[in-house]
Protein backbone atom coordinates (compact mmCIF):
# COMPACT_ATOMS: atom_id res chain seq x y z
CA UNK A 1 0.00 0.00 0.00
CA UNK A 2 1.33 3.55 -0.97
CA UNK A 3 1.07 6.39 1.57
CA UNK A 4 0.89 10.17 1.12
CA UNK A 5 0.60 13.03 3.23
CA UNK A 6 -2.45 13.98 1.14
CA UNK A 7 -4.34 12.25 -1.08
CA UNK A 8 -6.83 14.52 -3.74
CA UNK A 9 -9.91 12.71 -4.91
CA UNK A 10 -10.81 14.85 -8.10
CA UNK A 11 -8.23 16.90 -11.23
CA UNK A 12 -10.87 19.94 -11.38
CA UNK A 13 -10.18 23.52 -10.32
CA UNK A 14 -10.42 22.96 -6.34
CA UNK A 15 -8.13 19.27 -6.92
CA UNK A 16 -5.68 20.72 -9.25
CA UNK A 17 -5.32 24.07 -6.54
CA UNK A 18 -5.06 22.01 -3.41
CA UNK A 19 -2.57 19.54 -4.90
CA UNK A 20 -0.03 21.74 -6.40
CA UNK A 21 -0.10 24.12 -3.27
CA UNK A 22 0.51 21.46 -0.83
CA UNK A 23 3.01 20.04 -2.80
CA UNK A 24 4.85 23.15 -2.87
CA UNK A 25 4.67 23.58 0.96
CA UNK A 26 6.60 19.78 0.94
CA UNK A 27 3.53 17.69 1.10
CA UNK A 28 3.92 14.17 -0.70
CA UNK A 29 0.60 14.34 -2.78
CA UNK A 30 -0.98 11.95 -4.91
CA UNK A 31 -4.55 13.57 -7.13
CA UNK A 32 -6.46 10.62 -8.70
CA UNK A 33 -8.84 12.02 -11.53
CA UNK A 34 -11.52 9.66 -13.37
CA UNK A 35 -12.13 12.08 -16.34
CA UNK A 36 -10.11 14.60 -18.02
CA UNK A 37 -7.77 16.83 -16.10
CA UNK A 38 -9.19 20.15 -14.97
CA UNK A 39 -12.76 18.59 -15.07
CA UNK A 40 -15.68 21.19 -15.12
CA UNK A 41 -14.30 24.41 -15.59
CA UNK A 42 -11.86 23.20 -18.12
CA UNK A 43 -13.52 21.13 -20.37
CA UNK A 44 -17.27 21.46 -19.69
CA UNK A 45 -17.26 24.24 -18.21
CA UNK A 46 -15.78 28.31 -17.99
CA UNK A 47 -13.25 27.74 -20.66
CA UNK A 48 -15.40 26.19 -23.81
CA UNK A 49 -18.41 28.59 -22.59
CA UNK A 50 -16.76 31.46 -22.41
CA UNK A 51 -15.09 30.34 -25.73
CA UNK A 52 -18.77 30.27 -26.92
CA UNK A 53 -19.50 33.65 -25.56
CA UNK A 54 -16.72 35.65 -27.34
CA UNK A 55 -18.38 34.21 -30.42
CA UNK A 56 -21.96 35.09 -29.46
CA UNK A 57 -20.51 38.88 -29.51
CA UNK A 58 -18.78 38.16 -32.48
CA UNK A 59 -22.13 37.74 -34.02
CA UNK A 60 -23.47 41.04 -32.36
CA UNK A 61 -20.39 42.99 -33.66
CA UNK A 62 -21.03 41.64 -37.21
CA UNK A 63 -24.68 42.91 -36.76
CA UNK A 64 -23.26 45.92 -35.85
CA UNK A 65 -20.49 46.41 -38.24
CA UNK A 66 -22.78 48.37 -40.98
CA UNK A 67 -23.33 51.21 -38.21
CA UNK A 68 -19.28 51.94 -37.78
CA UNK A 69 -19.22 51.61 -41.56
CA UNK A 70 -17.73 48.34 -42.42
CA UNK A 71 -19.51 45.73 -45.47
CA UNK A 72 -19.50 42.03 -44.38
CA UNK A 73 -22.66 41.31 -45.93
CA UNK A 74 -20.87 38.07 -47.03
CA UNK A 75 -19.98 36.16 -43.79
CA UNK A 76 -21.29 32.90 -42.86
CA UNK A 77 -20.75 31.00 -39.64
CA UNK A 78 -19.16 27.91 -39.67
CA UNK A 79 -19.99 25.86 -35.92
CA UNK A 80 -17.90 23.14 -36.87
CA UNK A 81 -14.76 25.25 -37.04
CA UNK A 82 -15.26 26.88 -34.01
CA UNK A 83 -15.63 23.36 -31.94
CA UNK A 84 -12.81 21.82 -33.61
CA UNK A 85 -10.57 25.05 -32.80
CA UNK A 86 -12.13 25.17 -29.16
CA UNK A 87 -11.58 21.42 -28.90
CA UNK A 88 -8.24 21.78 -29.48
CA UNK A 89 -7.62 24.24 -26.81
CA UNK A 90 -9.32 22.51 -24.34
CA UNK A 91 -7.15 19.80 -25.23
CA UNK A 92 -4.06 21.88 -24.94
CA UNK A 93 -5.41 22.60 -21.31
CA UNK A 94 -5.87 19.39 -20.52
CA UNK A 95 -2.32 18.73 -21.10
CA UNK A 96 -0.74 21.97 -19.37
CA UNK A 97 -2.66 20.61 -16.49
CA UNK A 98 -0.77 17.27 -16.37
CA UNK A 99 2.84 19.16 -16.88
CA UNK A 100 1.92 21.49 -13.93
CA UNK A 101 1.12 18.84 -11.37
CA UNK A 102 4.33 16.92 -13.24
CA UNK A 103 6.20 20.47 -12.19
CA UNK A 104 5.25 20.48 -8.81
CA UNK A 105 5.88 17.02 -8.37
CA UNK A 106 1.94 15.76 -7.71
CA UNK A 107 1.83 12.17 -8.48
CA UNK A 108 -1.18 11.24 -10.60
CA UNK A 109 -3.13 8.39 -11.23
CA UNK A 110 -5.80 7.59 -13.56
CA UNK A 111 -9.06 6.26 -12.29
CA UNK A 112 -12.19 6.03 -10.26
CA UNK A 113 -11.23 6.17 -6.58
CA UNK A 114 -13.72 5.06 -3.96
CA UNK A 115 -13.24 4.71 -0.13
CA UNK A 116 -12.21 1.50 1.85
CA UNK A 117 -12.10 3.19 4.88
CA UNK A 118 -11.65 6.60 6.32
CA UNK A 119 -7.63 6.76 5.69
CA UNK A 120 -7.72 4.48 2.85
CA UNK A 121 -8.81 4.73 -0.44
CA UNK A 122 -8.72 2.33 -3.95
CA UNK A 123 -8.63 2.39 -7.31
CA UNK A 124 -8.86 -0.32 -9.72
CA UNK A 125 -7.49 -2.79 -7.00
CA UNK A 126 -4.45 -0.86 -5.38
CA UNK A 127 -4.89 0.94 -1.85
CA UNK A 128 -3.50 4.28 -0.73
CA UNK A 129 -3.35 5.75 2.42
CA UNK A 130 -3.24 9.12 3.36
CA UNK A 131 -3.00 11.46 6.52
CA UNK A 132 -5.21 13.76 5.10
CA UNK A 133 -8.04 13.22 2.20
CA UNK A 134 -9.86 15.78 -0.11
CA UNK A 135 -13.10 14.97 -1.98
CA UNK A 136 -13.39 17.40 -4.52
CA UNK A 137 -15.46 15.56 -7.14
CA UNK A 138 -17.42 18.38 -8.44
CA UNK A 139 -20.84 18.41 -9.60
CA UNK A 140 -23.21 16.68 -12.78
CA UNK A 141 -26.20 17.96 -14.13
CA UNK A 142 -29.20 17.13 -12.81
CA UNK A 143 -31.56 15.58 -15.28
CA UNK A 144 -35.37 15.43 -14.23
CA UNK A 145 -37.52 12.54 -13.52
CA UNK A 146 -39.63 12.71 -16.13
CA UNK A 147 -40.84 10.70 -19.43
CA UNK A 148 -38.30 11.15 -22.67
CA UNK A 149 -36.29 13.49 -20.38
CA UNK A 150 -33.15 11.39 -21.66
CA UNK A 151 -34.35 12.78 -24.99
CA UNK A 152 -32.60 16.43 -23.80
CA UNK A 153 -29.32 17.63 -23.13
CA UNK A 154 -27.39 19.24 -20.49
CA UNK A 155 -24.31 21.64 -20.90
CA UNK A 156 -22.06 18.42 -20.83
CA UNK A 157 -24.06 17.56 -24.58
CA UNK A 158 -24.36 21.40 -25.52
CA UNK A 159 -20.62 21.22 -26.12
CA UNK A 160 -20.81 17.74 -27.86
CA UNK A 161 -23.65 19.34 -30.49
CA UNK A 162 -21.65 19.23 -33.98
CA UNK A 163 -23.98 21.60 -35.29
CA UNK A 164 -26.15 24.81 -34.70
CA UNK A 165 -29.38 23.32 -33.59
CA UNK A 166 -32.58 25.48 -35.64
CA UNK A 167 -34.17 25.28 -32.79
CA UNK A 168 -33.99 24.96 -29.29
CA UNK A 169 -35.82 24.78 -26.04
CA UNK A 170 -33.95 26.09 -22.49
CA UNK A 171 -35.55 24.35 -19.94
CA UNK A 172 -34.25 26.50 -16.52
CA UNK A 173 -33.62 30.02 -15.57
CA UNK A 174 -30.05 30.03 -13.58
CA UNK A 175 -26.74 30.83 -15.18
CA UNK A 176 -26.50 28.26 -17.35
CA UNK A 177 -29.85 28.76 -18.71
CA UNK A 178 -29.54 32.14 -19.72
CA UNK A 179 -25.70 31.66 -20.90
CA UNK A 180 -26.63 28.84 -23.21
CA UNK A 181 -30.03 29.99 -24.48
CA UNK A 182 -27.90 33.67 -25.11
CA UNK A 183 -24.97 31.77 -27.44
CA UNK A 184 -27.95 30.25 -29.28
CA UNK A 185 -29.91 33.22 -29.78
CA UNK A 186 -26.72 35.01 -30.82
CA UNK A 187 -25.71 32.61 -33.28
CA UNK A 188 -28.81 32.24 -34.81
CA UNK A 189 -31.26 29.43 -33.34
CA UNK A 190 -34.63 30.27 -32.74
CA UNK A 191 -34.24 29.89 -28.73
CA UNK A 192 -37.71 28.91 -26.24
CA UNK A 193 -36.88 29.53 -22.98
CA UNK A 194 -39.00 26.94 -20.31
CA UNK A 195 -39.00 28.94 -16.78
CA UNK A 196 -41.23 27.54 -13.93
CA UNK A 197 -40.87 30.73 -11.81
CA UNK A 198 -41.96 33.93 -13.11
CA UNK A 199 -38.12 35.29 -13.62
CA UNK A 200 -34.77 34.60 -14.59
CA UNK A 201 -31.89 34.31 -12.10
CA UNK A 202 -34.33 34.37 -9.37
CA UNK A 203 -31.72 34.94 -6.76
CA UNK A 204 -30.20 38.46 -8.48
CA UNK A 205 -31.08 42.12 -7.61
CA UNK A 206 -34.46 43.09 -8.98
CA UNK A 207 -32.76 45.18 -11.66
CA UNK A 208 -30.39 42.94 -13.40
CA UNK A 209 -33.49 40.38 -13.61
CA UNK A 210 -35.88 43.04 -14.90
CA UNK A 211 -33.35 44.40 -17.50
CA UNK A 212 -32.05 41.02 -18.69
CA UNK A 213 -35.72 39.32 -19.48
CA UNK A 214 -36.22 42.64 -21.49
CA UNK A 215 -32.64 42.48 -23.34
CA UNK A 216 -33.35 39.14 -23.91
CA UNK A 217 -36.47 39.13 -25.51
CA UNK A 218 -35.39 42.36 -27.54
CA UNK A 219 -32.99 39.85 -28.85
CA UNK A 220 -35.53 37.57 -29.95
CA UNK A 221 -35.68 34.87 -27.26
CA UNK A 222 -38.69 33.80 -26.27
CA UNK A 223 -39.56 33.50 -22.78
CA UNK A 224 -42.15 31.48 -22.00
CA UNK A 225 -42.63 31.78 -17.75
CA UNK A 226 -44.58 29.74 -15.47
CA UNK A 227 -43.78 26.82 -17.89
CA UNK A 228 -42.43 23.20 -16.80
CA UNK A 229 -42.86 20.75 -19.04
CA UNK A 230 -44.22 17.35 -18.06
CA UNK A 231 -42.96 14.43 -20.41
CA UNK A 232 -41.09 14.80 -23.79
CA UNK A 233 -41.68 12.83 -27.20
CA UNK A 234 -39.90 12.97 -30.59
CA UNK A 235 -41.80 12.99 -33.01
CA UNK A 236 -42.00 11.12 -36.55
CA UNK A 237 -40.42 14.43 -37.75
CA UNK A 238 -37.69 14.43 -36.03
CA UNK A 239 -38.64 17.04 -34.15
CA UNK A 240 -39.02 17.30 -29.93
CA UNK A 241 -42.30 18.17 -28.14
CA UNK A 242 -42.20 19.20 -24.36
CA UNK A 243 -45.63 19.21 -22.99
CA UNK A 244 -46.08 21.72 -20.45
CA UNK A 245 -49.58 21.22 -19.40
CA UNK A 246 -51.66 23.91 -21.61
CA UNK A 247 -48.88 24.12 -23.94
CA UNK A 248 -46.85 22.00 -26.48
CA UNK A 249 -43.37 22.99 -27.24
CA UNK A 250 -41.41 21.83 -30.40
CA UNK A 251 -37.85 22.45 -30.49
CA UNK A 252 -34.78 19.82 -32.84
CA UNK A 253 -33.06 20.21 -29.23
CA UNK A 254 -33.98 20.57 -25.76
CA UNK A 255 -31.39 21.43 -23.11
CA UNK A 256 -32.27 20.47 -19.49
CA UNK A 257 -30.59 23.62 -17.10
CA UNK A 258 -31.71 22.90 -14.10
CA UNK A 259 -29.01 22.74 -11.72
CA UNK A 260 -26.42 20.52 -10.76
CA UNK A 261 -25.61 17.94 -8.25
CA UNK A 262 -22.58 16.68 -6.56
CA UNK A 263 -20.78 13.86 -7.76
CA UNK A 264 -20.11 11.11 -5.13
CA UNK A 265 -21.22 8.69 -7.36
CA UNK A 266 -19.45 5.21 -6.31
CA UNK A 267 -17.09 7.07 -3.53
CA UNK A 268 -18.18 4.90 -0.93
CA UNK A 269 -18.70 7.53 1.14
CA UNK A 270 -20.39 5.20 4.20
CA UNK A 271 -16.56 3.02 4.27
CA UNK A 272 -15.43 6.33 5.36
CA UNK A 273 -18.20 7.02 7.88
CA UNK A 274 -19.41 9.60 5.85
CA UNK A 275 -22.88 10.24 4.28
CA UNK A 276 -24.07 13.00 1.83
CA UNK A 277 -26.55 15.60 3.68
CA UNK A 278 -30.40 15.95 2.28
CA UNK A 279 -29.08 17.84 -0.37
CA UNK A 280 -26.47 15.15 -1.66
CA UNK A 281 -23.95 17.78 -0.80
CA UNK A 282 -21.02 16.85 1.19
CA UNK A 283 -20.98 19.16 4.98
CA UNK A 284 -18.16 20.97 6.20
CA UNK A 285 -17.91 23.38 8.58
CA UNK A 286 -15.84 26.64 7.23
CA UNK A 287 -12.14 24.99 7.46
CA UNK A 288 -13.61 22.27 4.84
CA UNK A 289 -13.85 20.02 7.71
CA UNK A 290 -16.34 16.78 7.08
CA UNK A 291 -18.35 14.93 9.63
CA UNK A 292 -15.14 12.84 9.71
CA UNK A 293 -11.25 13.93 11.30
CA UNK A 294 -8.88 13.83 8.02
CA UNK A 295 -11.19 14.09 5.50
CA UNK A 296 -11.88 16.92 4.12
CA UNK A 297 -14.88 18.47 0.62
CA UNK A 298 -13.73 21.57 -1.38
CA UNK A 299 -15.69 23.07 -4.64
CA UNK A 300 -18.86 21.86 -6.00
CA UNK A 301 -18.72 19.16 -3.93
CA UNK A 302 -19.47 20.91 -0.73
CA UNK A 303 -22.87 22.68 -2.67
CA UNK A 304 -22.01 26.34 -1.40
CA UNK A 305 -20.66 28.83 -4.26
CA UNK A 306 -20.47 27.07 -7.43
CA UNK A 307 -17.57 28.80 -8.98
CA UNK A 308 -14.06 28.02 -9.98
CA UNK A 309 -12.15 30.58 -7.76
CA UNK A 310 -13.92 29.59 -4.87
CA UNK A 311 -13.18 25.93 -5.36
CA UNK A 312 -9.52 26.97 -5.99
CA UNK A 313 -9.41 29.62 -2.72
CA UNK A 314 -11.02 27.07 -0.61
CA UNK A 315 -8.67 24.11 -1.96
CA UNK A 316 -5.58 26.67 -1.97
CA UNK A 317 -6.69 28.05 1.32
CA UNK A 318 -6.47 24.24 2.96
CA UNK A 319 -3.35 23.74 1.71
CA UNK A 320 -1.84 26.33 3.70
CA UNK A 321 -3.59 24.97 6.88
CA UNK A 322 -2.65 21.89 6.78
CA UNK A 323 0.81 21.91 5.45
CA UNK A 324 2.06 25.27 6.43
CA UNK A 325 1.10 25.65 9.87
CA UNK A 326 -0.85 28.53 9.28
CA UNK A 327 -4.01 27.18 11.50
CA UNK A 328 -6.61 29.61 10.72
CA UNK A 329 -6.52 29.65 6.97
CA UNK A 330 -9.55 29.51 5.59
CA UNK A 331 -12.01 31.29 2.78
CA UNK A 332 -14.22 33.57 3.63
CA UNK A 333 -17.59 32.90 1.83
CA UNK A 334 -18.79 36.37 1.86
CA UNK A 335 -19.04 38.63 -0.66
CA UNK A 336 -18.08 36.83 -2.98
CA UNK A 337 -18.05 39.05 -6.59
CA UNK A 338 -19.97 36.44 -9.61
CA UNK A 339 -20.24 37.31 -13.24
CA UNK A 340 -22.79 35.50 -15.70
CA UNK A 341 -21.79 35.26 -19.04
CA UNK A 342 -25.55 36.54 -20.95
CA UNK A 343 -25.64 38.68 -24.02
CA UNK A 344 -25.34 41.22 -22.25
CA UNK A 345 -23.48 40.19 -19.18
CA UNK A 346 -23.71 40.79 -15.58
CA UNK A 347 -21.71 41.47 -13.03
CA UNK A 348 -22.90 41.67 -9.21
CA UNK A 349 -21.10 41.64 -5.89
CA UNK A 350 -23.07 41.79 -2.20
CA UNK A 351 -26.71 42.22 -0.86
CA UNK A 352 -29.07 42.53 -3.03
CA UNK A 353 -31.39 45.82 -2.02
CA UNK A 354 -34.04 43.49 -1.03
CA UNK A 355 -31.44 41.79 1.20
CA UNK A 356 -30.07 44.79 2.27
CA UNK A 357 -33.27 46.49 3.52
CA UNK A 358 -33.64 43.01 5.74
CA UNK A 359 -30.60 43.73 7.22
CA UNK A 360 -30.37 47.27 7.70
CA UNK A 361 -32.87 50.37 8.59
CA UNK A 362 -30.41 52.92 6.56
CA UNK A 363 -30.38 51.81 2.92
CA UNK A 364 -29.69 53.78 0.02
CA UNK A 365 -30.15 52.88 -3.65
CA UNK A 366 -28.29 54.18 -6.22
CA UNK A 367 -29.21 53.57 -9.88
CA UNK A 368 -28.30 54.39 -13.49
CA UNK A 369 -29.51 53.39 -16.80
CA UNK A 370 -28.41 54.45 -20.07
CA UNK A 371 -27.39 53.51 -23.39
CA UNK A 372 -23.58 53.31 -23.60
CA UNK A 373 -21.67 54.94 -25.98
CA UNK A 374 -20.61 52.45 -28.48
CA UNK A 375 -24.60 51.94 -29.22
CA UNK A 376 -24.87 55.65 -30.04
CA UNK A 377 -24.33 54.41 -33.87
CA UNK A 378 -26.05 51.04 -33.70
CA UNK A 379 -29.72 50.44 -34.60
CA UNK A 380 -29.93 48.44 -31.70
CA UNK A 381 -29.86 50.22 -28.70
CA UNK A 382 -29.17 47.43 -25.60
CA UNK A 383 -29.47 49.64 -22.28
CA UNK A 384 -26.69 49.52 -19.35
CA UNK A 385 -27.86 49.54 -15.92
CA UNK A 386 -26.20 49.95 -12.68
CA UNK A 387 -26.79 49.86 -8.78
CA UNK A 388 -25.14 50.72 -5.65
CA UNK A 389 -26.73 49.45 -2.36
CA UNK A 390 -25.48 51.55 0.17
CA UNK A 391 -26.16 51.02 4.10
CA UNK A 392 -25.55 52.12 7.37
CA UNK A 393 -24.05 55.21 9.09
CA UNK A 394 -21.32 55.48 7.21
CA UNK A 395 -23.13 54.69 3.75
CA UNK A 396 -20.61 51.49 3.02
CA UNK A 397 -21.67 50.47 -0.22
CA UNK A 398 -22.67 46.80 0.32
CA UNK A 399 -24.18 45.47 -3.18
CA UNK A 400 -22.79 46.17 -6.46
CA UNK A 401 -25.55 45.34 -9.55
CA UNK A 402 -23.96 45.91 -13.05
CA UNK A 403 -26.01 44.57 -16.44
CA UNK A 404 -24.23 45.79 -19.67
CA UNK A 405 -21.41 45.28 -21.74
CA UNK A 406 -18.38 45.29 -20.34
CA UNK A 407 -19.92 44.45 -17.02
CA UNK A 408 -18.04 41.69 -16.58
CA UNK A 409 -14.62 43.47 -16.82
CA UNK A 410 -15.80 45.98 -14.71
CA UNK A 411 -16.55 44.31 -11.76
CA UNK A 412 -13.38 42.52 -10.28
CA UNK A 413 -11.96 46.02 -8.77
CA UNK A 414 -14.97 47.17 -7.40
CA UNK A 415 -14.94 44.10 -5.61
CA UNK A 416 -12.12 44.73 -4.30
CA UNK A 417 -13.30 48.33 -2.70
CA UNK A 418 -16.48 46.39 -1.55
CA UNK A 419 -14.74 43.65 0.16
CA UNK A 420 -12.21 46.71 2.12
CA UNK A 421 -15.53 48.28 3.14
CA UNK A 422 -15.37 51.36 0.50
CA UNK A 423 -18.30 54.26 1.47
CA UNK A 424 -20.41 56.18 -1.36
CA UNK A 425 -17.91 58.90 -0.50
CA UNK A 426 -15.38 57.03 -1.23
CA UNK A 427 -16.68 56.32 -4.81
CA UNK A 428 -17.31 60.00 -5.14
CA UNK A 429 -13.97 60.78 -4.42
CA UNK A 430 -12.31 58.89 -7.12
CA UNK A 431 -12.21 60.29 -10.32
CA UNK A 432 -13.55 58.96 -13.68
CA UNK A 433 -12.24 57.45 -16.20
CA UNK A 434 -14.11 59.28 -19.20
CA UNK A 435 -15.86 57.94 -21.56
CA UNK A 436 -16.60 54.93 -20.02
CA UNK A 437 -19.91 52.49 -18.65
CA UNK A 438 -17.64 51.90 -15.22
CA UNK A 439 -17.48 56.05 -14.98
CA UNK A 440 -21.27 55.86 -13.91
CA UNK A 441 -20.28 53.80 -11.11
CA UNK A 442 -19.00 57.18 -9.20
CA UNK A 443 -20.77 59.44 -10.28
CA UNK A 444 -24.03 58.48 -9.41
CA UNK A 445 -25.97 61.31 -7.26
P1 LIG B 1 -14.86 19.88 -10.97
O1 LIG B 1 -14.18 20.92 -11.76
O2 LIG B 1 -16.16 19.38 -11.48
O3 LIG B 1 -13.83 18.64 -10.87
C1 LIG B 1 -14.18 17.43 -10.27
C2 LIG B 1 -13.32 16.32 -10.89
O4 LIG B 1 -13.43 15.14 -10.09
C3 LIG B 1 -13.75 15.95 -12.30
O5 LIG B 1 -12.64 16.06 -13.17
C4 LIG B 1 -14.20 14.48 -12.16
O6 LIG B 1 -13.89 13.71 -13.30
C5 LIG B 1 -13.41 14.02 -10.95
N1 LIG B 1 -14.02 12.90 -10.22
C6 LIG B 1 -15.31 12.78 -9.82
N2 LIG B 1 -15.47 11.64 -9.11
C7 LIG B 1 -14.25 11.04 -9.07
C8 LIG B 1 -13.77 9.84 -8.47
N3 LIG B 1 -14.57 9.04 -7.74
N4 LIG B 1 -12.47 9.51 -8.64
C9 LIG B 1 -11.64 10.32 -9.34
N5 LIG B 1 -12.03 11.47 -9.91
C10 LIG B 1 -13.33 11.82 -9.76
N6 LIG B 1 -17.63 28.87 -12.71
C11 LIG B 1 -17.07 30.09 -12.81
O7 LIG B 1 -16.45 30.57 -11.84
N7 LIG B 1 -17.18 30.84 -13.95
C12 LIG B 1 -17.83 30.38 -15.04
O8 LIG B 1 -17.91 31.07 -16.05
C13 LIG B 1 -18.43 29.10 -14.98
N8 LIG B 1 -19.09 28.60 -16.04
C14 LIG B 1 -19.64 27.35 -15.97
C15 LIG B 1 -20.32 26.87 -17.08
C16 LIG B 1 -20.90 25.62 -17.04
C17 LIG B 1 -21.64 25.11 -18.24
C18 LIG B 1 -20.77 24.82 -15.86
C19 LIG B 1 -21.37 23.44 -15.81
C20 LIG B 1 -20.10 25.29 -14.75
C21 LIG B 1 -19.52 26.57 -14.79
N9 LIG B 1 -18.85 27.10 -13.70
C22 LIG B 1 -18.30 28.35 -13.77
C23 LIG B 1 -18.73 26.34 -12.44
C24 LIG B 1 -17.34 25.67 -12.33
O9 LIG B 1 -17.10 24.90 -13.49
C25 LIG B 1 -17.28 24.80 -11.09
O10 LIG B 1 -17.62 25.58 -9.97
C26 LIG B 1 -15.89 24.22 -10.87
O11 LIG B 1 -15.47 23.44 -11.96
C27 LIG B 1 -15.88 23.37 -9.60
O12 LIG B 1 -14.62 22.79 -9.41
P2 LIG B 1 -14.47 21.46 -8.56
O13 LIG B 1 -12.99 21.24 -8.41
O14 LIG B 1 -15.29 21.51 -7.36
O15 LIG B 1 -15.09 20.30 -9.47
P1 LIG C 1 -28.60 27.36 -11.03
O1 LIG C 1 -28.64 26.96 -9.63
O2 LIG C 1 -27.94 28.65 -11.39
O3 LIG C 1 -30.05 27.41 -11.64
C1 LIG C 1 -30.86 26.30 -11.67
C2 LIG C 1 -32.18 26.75 -12.18
O4 LIG C 1 -33.00 25.64 -12.45
C3 LIG C 1 -32.91 27.63 -11.23
O5 LIG C 1 -33.13 28.81 -11.94
C4 LIG C 1 -34.23 26.91 -10.92
O6 LIG C 1 -35.30 27.83 -11.05
C5 LIG C 1 -34.33 25.94 -12.08
N1 LIG C 1 -34.91 24.65 -11.75
C6 LIG C 1 -34.57 23.81 -10.74
N2 LIG C 1 -35.28 22.69 -10.83
C7 LIG C 1 -36.10 22.82 -11.88
C8 LIG C 1 -37.07 22.00 -12.48
N3 LIG C 1 -37.33 20.79 -11.99
N4 LIG C 1 -37.73 22.45 -13.57
C9 LIG C 1 -37.46 23.66 -14.07
N5 LIG C 1 -36.55 24.50 -13.56
C10 LIG C 1 -35.87 24.07 -12.47
O7 LIG C 1 -27.94 26.11 -11.78
P2 LIG C 1 -27.22 25.96 -13.16
O8 LIG C 1 -27.39 24.52 -13.52
O9 LIG C 1 -27.62 26.99 -14.12
O10 LIG C 1 -25.70 26.19 -12.75
C11 LIG C 1 -25.13 25.47 -11.65
C12 LIG C 1 -24.13 26.33 -10.96
O11 LIG C 1 -22.93 26.41 -11.74
C13 LIG C 1 -24.55 27.79 -10.77
O12 LIG C 1 -25.33 27.96 -9.62
C14 LIG C 1 -23.23 28.50 -10.67
O13 LIG C 1 -22.78 28.47 -9.35
C15 LIG C 1 -22.32 27.66 -11.58
N6 LIG C 1 -22.18 28.33 -12.87
C16 LIG C 1 -21.51 29.52 -12.88
C17 LIG C 1 -21.38 30.22 -14.04
C18 LIG C 1 -20.65 31.53 -14.02
O14 LIG C 1 -19.93 31.78 -13.07
N7 LIG C 1 -20.81 32.37 -15.02
C19 LIG C 1 -21.94 29.73 -15.31
C20 LIG C 1 -22.62 28.46 -15.18
C21 LIG C 1 -22.73 27.80 -14.00
P3 LIG C 1 -36.10 28.51 -9.84
O15 LIG C 1 -35.74 29.95 -9.89
O16 LIG C 1 -37.51 28.27 -10.19
O17 LIG C 1 -35.69 27.83 -8.57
Amino acid sequence: MMRYDYLVIGGGSGGVATARRAAEYGAKVLLIESGRLGGTCVNVGCVPKKLMWYAGGMAHALADAASYGFHVDDHRFDWAALKAARDAYVGRLNGIYADMLDKAGVRLLRGHARFVDAGTVEVDGHRHHARHIVIATGGKPQLPDLPGAELGISSDGFFALDHLPRRVAVVGSGYIAVELAGVLAALGSEVTMLVRGDTLLRPFDPMLREELMTQMSDAGIRILTGTRPHALRRGADGALRADCGERTVEADTLIWAIGRHANTDGLDLIAAGLAPDDDGNIATDAWQNTAVPGIYAIGDVTGRAELTPVAIAAGRKLAARLFLDQSEARLDYDTIPTVVFSHPPIGTVGLTEGEAHQQYSDVKIYTSRFTGLYHALTAAKPRTAMKLVCAGPEQRVVGCHIIGEGADEMLQGFAVAIRMGATKADFDNTVAIHPTSAEELVTMR
